[in-house]
């Protein structure tokens, strides 16, 4: 799944590609996605121009010059690219696409159909369902020990699972919280109450840290994940951990022959890679 570097990347391309331009067209194949697209999305969509691209935790919005504003989820799978209206030819995913300035489409694909289109009043974004119960973003200010040792002083579970729960934080997923505990040392089977200010300074440094880079690279997540711009994200090569099983840890002065590498376990139904030795 994508998570906040992926949207990140996307949201930069979008704001590209997109800001400004009119929406012209609108052609919706299929509206039963995670939730059913709106069936006033076309008729308060048109015609408008897109006046603000952000991300709101792992969605990215389009904010238009009526008030309103698209929320959008990739889901699992799916994918934002740009294409030119002469060339195109529609894939059999193809849910959603929107024609803006130059003959410029905005073509989503989503196989599997977890993703999301949803239109709000953009005034009242912060109450939507998809975002009033969310935790702080990671990269605001008051993403600090100071936050994170309150809302995991209640928690009685593992840090991992506590980490991927947006009301702690918004936007980490099993990636990136795999990631940020391996670089903290902080093993994902500690219980969240348990970890010291030590540890939480630690971590906090460490989540910002590995978002930061991927984002630098271009987003990452699973290996079909797709740039908007067609080109497969690349940061895969990079992870410390995940998806690592039994190959040696970066930077790590563990014994190989004694750990045997990066061991992966089961957390919650998600799958976490860590180093027994470094992480504790
Ligand atoms: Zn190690």
């Amino acid at each position: 799944m994508p998570e906040l570097p992926e949207i990140e990347t996307v949201k930069n391309y979008l704001n590209k590609v997109f800001l400004n331009n009119q929406i012209k067209n609108i052609k919706i194949s299929n509206r039963k996605l995670r939730k059913e697209i709106p069936y006033n999305f076309e008729n308060d969509v048109l015609n408008t121009t897109i006046k603000r691209i952000y991300r709101k935790a792992k969605y990215f919005i389009l904010e238009l010059d009526n008030e309103k504003s698209i929320i959008w989820h990739l889901g699992m799978s799916g994918t934002v690219e740009t294409k030119d209206k002469k060339s195109y030819q529609k894939l059999k995913h193809d849910h959603v696409v929107l024609e803006c300035d130059d003959e410029k489409l905005l073509v989503y694909n989503d196989a599997r159909r977890f993703g999301m289109v949803d239109l709000c009043e953009s005034a009242q974004i912060d109450s939507h369902g998809c975002f009033r119960d969310n935790g702080i973003e990671p990269f605001d200010k008051g993403f600090n020990e100071k936050y994170l040792i309150d809302k995991l002083k209640s928690k009685k579970i593992n840090i991992k699972t506590a980490l991927l729960d947006p009301k702690t934080v918004v936007g980490i997923g099993n990636i990136y919280a795999s990631e940020a505990l391996y670089y903290a040392g902080i093993s994902p089977f500690r219980e969240s109450n348990s970890l010291n200010k030590k540890e939480v300074i630690k971590l906090v440094k460490a989540i910002k840290d590995v978002l930061d880079k991927a984002i630098k690279a271009g987003g990452s997540s699973i290996r079909d994940y797709k740039k908007p711009d067609g080109e497969v994200g690349y940061f895969t090569l990079s992870h410390a951990v995940y998806g690592k099983e039994g190959q040696k840890c970066p930077n790590c002065k563990c014994d190989f022959n004694k750990t045997g590498g990066i061991k992966k376990s089961f957390l919650g139904g998600r799958s976490s890679f860590y180093c027994e030795s470094k992480q504790k």
